[in-house]
């Protein structure tokens, strides 16, 4: 049994992992970090941006909110359905002074205008508002996927640099507790060597249990690879939510962070794309369930997705506006670009050629039906309703906007099925405002702390796409509250 001492241990190298690293080593203390995986970084590796309000690119270059109508907004959005209020609001009024921490650090972000489509008359109710900050990826070219881990390689930088010990393919197994108070972990090497590591404070940050389908079916009743094709970062299978637990830790609510997706997504990027269109949206009954102009916010459309039958729905265009978008373009490009349209052939071929079940194409209705298992009755009606309401441009069932009113008629015809997505989970772990792991009662477990997504439970029951890129953000600035208050705790004992 290997033995090792810090002040203050991290389990788990995502980015609130790494934000507590840094920021505890910039406050003086030693840290040691135990990553699981080979590579840090989590599911930021993935990720495009950081919410924040006020930053210094903000204002520069303007804004939409101040911190305090974010956290209006906020809990209007969540009804308060929150561990500690005091916690979003603290992490708001941080969230700023986050961005231009990582910005001098040397994370390059880039602070522009696009947002997702709401229609005008949702944008009262529903307006996303322009919180992200794209981190520009290494090596130049455009924000997008994965440029994220361009803040994790600065991050790691920054931590060895201040003298902090990141050990990789080291997973943590459990705490340490003696007298009430945890004091270390248990953690096995690469070499699977034991590891007796002793510090005065625990910070668990280990996102979560994505990759965990029987935690994901507890929480949630979704089976994975039937209606739920979440994203599944390796590793995240619930470790450090369950020592926490373990150790008298409150469960608190956990939930998938809901969106919708088509299965193996990444592989069929430009399909999805392409019909992550405000055209015609039916279930499995063939009716409409929402107004298709609103599926920008992509929480709102998983969550009617997961109230229809099966948990499922398709897309569906004919070939007149299939030829219209090849010609005009997306009318919302959201993070698959604006050019799908001019790689769709490209990718069905690819599509039908691999066998991908997903992806449809047919050359009459009632073939689409027996090929999609579409309701044909129910659908036949639909098309009765809504192609007639697209001649007189007007949707008589959700008022979508008129210039998405294009009619299915003339065939070829083609329908994509989405199901459930998620970015991963949230919540488990109870905390306070000060990232202190609280038990059953309320009362702190002295020296542990727990932060991102594993003890994220602040956005009620959806979460809040309408302030972008906000849980990465929660996940860095919880990060960096943890250290603090385990900075202060370490002093006070002195
Ligand atoms: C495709 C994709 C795109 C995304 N884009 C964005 C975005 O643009 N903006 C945004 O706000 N959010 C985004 N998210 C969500 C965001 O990335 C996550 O919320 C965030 O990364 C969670 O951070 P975390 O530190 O809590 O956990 P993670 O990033 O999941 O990291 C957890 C770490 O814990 C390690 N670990 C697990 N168990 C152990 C153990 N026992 N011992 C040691 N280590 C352990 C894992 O290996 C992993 O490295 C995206 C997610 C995905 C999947």
């Amino acid at each position: 049994m290997r033995k090792m001492e810090a002040d203050i241990i991290v389990v788990a190298a995502g980015p609130s992992g790494l934000a507590a690293t840094v920021q505890a080593s910039e406050l003086g203390k030693k840290v040691l970090t135990f990553e699981k995986n080979s590579v840090c970084g989590g599911a930021a590796n993935m990720g495009m941006g950081v919410f924040g309000l006020n930053s210094r690119i903000q204002r520069e270059n303007g804004q939409s909110l101040d911190a305090d109508e974010a956290f209006l907004k906020h809990m209007n959005f969540s009804h308060f359905l929150i561990d500690d209020t005091r916690l979003v609001y603290d992490f708001y009024r941080k969230s700023g002074s986050t961005i231009d921490w990582l910005q001098d650090m040397g994370v390059n972000f880039e602070y522009n205008t696009f947002t997702q489509y709401v229609p005008a008359r949702a944008r009262h109710i529903i307006q996303v508002e322009l919180t992200i900050h794209h981190v520009l990826p290494d090596g130049g070219g455009r924000p997008g996927p994965r440029a994220a881990s361009a803040m994790t390689r600065v991050l790691i930088e920054r931590a060895k640099e201040l003298g902090a010990t990141i050990m990789t393919q080291t997973p943590v197994y459990d705490l340490i507790e003696e007298d009430g108070k945890i004091v270390g972990v248990l953690a096995k090497d690469k070499d699977g060597e034991e590891i007796e590591a002793r510090a005065k404070a625990v910070i668990v940050a280990t996102g979560g249990f994505g990759d965990n389908p029987e935690m994901i079916k507890e929480a949630t009743g979704y089976e994975w690879g039937k209606d739920l094709f979440s994203f599944r970062i390796p590793g995240n299978v619930g470790d450090g939510i369950k020592m926490a637990w373990k150790h008298g830790a409150a469960k608190t609510r956990t939930m998938m962070e809901l969106m919708y997706q088509i299965p193996d997504n990444l592989n069929h990027f430009v399909l999805e794309g392409a019909f992550r269109q405000p055209v015609l949206w039916v279930n499995k009954l063939g009716k409409r369930f929402f107004p298709e102009d609103c599926l920008g916010v992509t929480s709102y459309t998983g969550n009617a997705i997961s109230m229809q039958p099966g948990h499922t729905c398709f897309t569906i265009m004919d070939s007149a506006t299939l030829k219209y978008y090849k010609k005009h373009g997306v009318s919302n490009p959201g993070v698959h670009g604006a050019d799908v349209f001019d790689h769709f052939d490209e990718a069905a071929e690819a599509a039908k050629a691999e066998g991908y079940s997903a992806y449809f194409e047919a050359d009459t209705i009632e073939e689409l039906c027996e090929k999609t298992g579409i309701d044909l009755e129910g659908f036949k009606e639909t098309l009765e309703e809504y192609n007639a309401d697209c001649e007189l441009k007007y949707d008589s069932v959700f008022n979508k906007e008129r210039d998405y009113m294009r009619p299915v008629v003339k065939g070829p015809f083609y329908a994509i099925q989405s199901f459930l997505g998620a970015y991963g989970t949230l919540g488990g772990i109870k905390i306070n405002y000060k990232t202190e792991v609280l038990n059953e009662e309320f009362h702190k477990i002295p020296g542990l702390y727990a932060v991102g997504t594993d003890a994220c439970n602040i956005y009620g029951d959806t979460y809040i796409f309408t302030m972008p890129a906000n849980t990465m953000a929660f996940c860095i600035n919880t990060g960096r509250i943890a250290a603090e208050n385990a900075s202060d705790y370490i002093d006070s004992l002195k």
